[in-house]
């Protein structure tokens, strides 16, 4: 029978309430316990998949090809087990699997009503998750905030199964923030106490309270907030801005947040086993030389958009032994003339991936510079198609060849629509999503990043490297070092003659871990590390 701890959080959003769910997630996993997280999305989109990354930052894949909420990524890096489609419910799915009963004739002539009918759905879901899983323990995160009118119905479901599961296999955690008042130096706790209020409304009392705040919380503030809300002095976390995220883990724990959770859910209170998590946090807080990474983006004023190449890109200069140092570069920068100063600061270049127009042709002027001026690149998805785009560009001595899904009438299409991508005109879920293998080419540099012949990578694009190009890239420089095991999918393409110019059609971010990066990202920083030994930023114009 497996158990349950419900988050929910207050106040505001934003306060990292993904984090510190994945955190617990981390402290119980270092018990031996099995873990599992799911995130409960309350709006009405199926998933966020045909969501703007200005509304919703990155799209997380899971193996299965779920596209889903982006805090799945901090629970993969943080618990460090593959989540499935089951683990991000929304509202959407929870409504269009109901009325599809409805119109099939399952309710049998009774009224359709959010309780029983979609908090039933919710809790089906949540315990195919757990059964899916194989969890001990499924965390369970309600997004929004406690008190928003579409959180509700999840907040009625997850109150329900303390009666359906008996008390001792569910505990609630509330997440809330303890702003700062700037004129008087303090933190005030009434915003915290309104929203277990209101939690208590619904008939939930959490079990503990942990406070977000950017600044140190005394003890008479948890004595207030203990006295208003009925929750253990003990159970009041405080949970201070960590200098990383990678540090919220050993807080929590350090508070005794570990033993709260076994004790209140009956599970052994084994010694947690945090050495490896430890040592990862002296790594990181060693002094190290920095390594400059301009990532060339269309969303780049909004980091969230690209959480996972970001967290790859520190996970891979720890690996190095070298401090992260991006810089955020807006594509269309470079189309007028702007920001060629910072691209040619950097020691390494990253073309993320993308859709749309907007901004293509900036991130083909970086490819360019990469590749004349041999500084290291990693293109992940569109960053790979603009590599092969910008040199049949440089080949045919033409900007005509682009991809179709910029130019749908040029006359070089270096990158197309796959046959069965063609006539699909839904556009949620439909793109090639999900896990592929992958056959390395021996000899390669990809060959040997990944010491393997046989990987397997998540994908999420439509479009694809088109064949009849095969032969003209690879006399101007160009290996297929990545193939499909059929052998007509260019998955990575990387240039010869060059450190490290290297494009993967899939996307390697989301594989990486803190303690494991990714090999392709590991093998690029190095390469970055090295311009920047040489002092090799040639600093020219293009
Ligand atoms: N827009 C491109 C495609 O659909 C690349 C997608 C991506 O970078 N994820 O093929």
């Amino acid at each position: 029978m497996p158990k349950f701890i419900f988050c929910t959080g207050g106040v505001v959003s934003s306060v990292g309430k993904g984090v510190t769910v994945a955190s617990i997630g981390r402290i119980l996993k270092a018990r031996g316990i099995r873990v599992s997280i799911q995130k409960l999305d309350p709006y009405i989109n199926v998933d966020p998949g045909t969501m703007s990354p200005y509304q919703h930052g990155e799209v997380f894949v899971t193996e299965d090809g779920a596209e889903t909420d982006l805090d799945l990524g901090h629970y993969e890096r943080f618990v460090d087990e593959n989540l499935t489609r089951a683990s991000n419910v929304t509202t959407g799915q929870v409504y269009a699997e109901v009325i599809a009963k409805e119109r099939r004739g399952d309710f049998l002539g009774g009224t359709v009503q959010v309780v029983p009918h979609i908090t039933n759905e919710i809790k089906r879901r949540i315990g195919l998750a757990a059964k899916e899983t194989g969890a001990d323990v499924l965390i369970v995160e309600i997004g929004g905030t406690v008190g928003d009118i579409e959180s509700l119905p999840f907040l009625e479901a997850i109150r329900q199964m303390r009666k359906d599961i008996g008390r001792e296999h569910v505990m609630y955690i509330h997440v809330t923030l303890l702003p700062h008042i700037c004129s008087t130096g303090e933190l005030k706790t009434k915003p915290t106490q309104h929203s277990v209020k209101e939690l208590r409304g619904v008939g939930i009392q959490p079990n503990v309270i942990i406070c977000r705040s950017d600044f140190a919380i005394d003890d008479n503030l948890r004595d207030k907030i203990s006295l208003f809300t009925d929750v253990e002095k003990e159970a009041v976390v405080p949970l201070v801005t960590a200098r990383n995220i990678y540090e919220v883990p050993l807080v929590l724990e350090d508070f005794g947040l570990g033993k709260l959770v076994t004790r209140q859910l009956d599970l052994p209170d084994r010694t947690p086993d945090l050495s490896a998590w430890r040592a990862l946090m002296r790594r990181i807080d060693a002094p190290k030389e920095p390594v400059r990474i301009a990532v060339v983006g269309k969303y780049v004023e909004l980091p969230d958009a690209y959480i996972s190449v970001r967290e790859a890109l520190f996970h891979a200069c720890l690996a190095n032994d070298r401090a992260v140092d991006i810089d955020w570069i807006l594509s269309e920068d470079l189309e007028r003339d702007k920001s060629f100063d910072r691209l040619t600061q950097a020691d390494g270049i990253v073309v993320p991936g993308g859709f749309g127009e907007r901004g293509i042709e900036g991130k083909i002027l970086a490819a360019r510079y990469a590749r004349v001026h041999k500084i290291p690149y990693l293109g992940l998805c569109l960053g790979m198609q603009v590599m092969c785009v910008e040199l049949a560009r440089f080949v045919l001595e033409s900007d005509e060849p682009n991809s179709t899904e910029f130019n749908p009438g040029t006359h070089y299409p270096v990158i197309d629509l796959m046959p069965d991508q063609r006539g699909i005109s839904e556009m949620g879920g439909t793109m090639r999503l999900g896990h592929y293998p992958c056959k390395l080419v021996p000899g390669t540099v990809a060959a040997r990043a990944y010491g393997e012949d046989l990987i397997s990578e998540r994908h999420r694009h439509r479009f694809e490297f088109n064949n009849a190009y095969r032969e003209m890239l690879n006399k101007a420089g160009m290996e297929y070092s990545g193939l499909s095991p059929e052998g007509n999918l260019v998955e990575i393409a990387e240039l010869r003659d060059h450190p490290f110019m290297l494009g993967s059609q899939f996307h390697p971010e989301f594989k990486s871990r803190p303690d494991r990066p990714h090999p392709l990202f590991r093998e690029f920083v190095r390469a970055a590390a090295e311009t920047e030994r040489q002092g090799k930023q040639k600093k020219l114009p293009m």
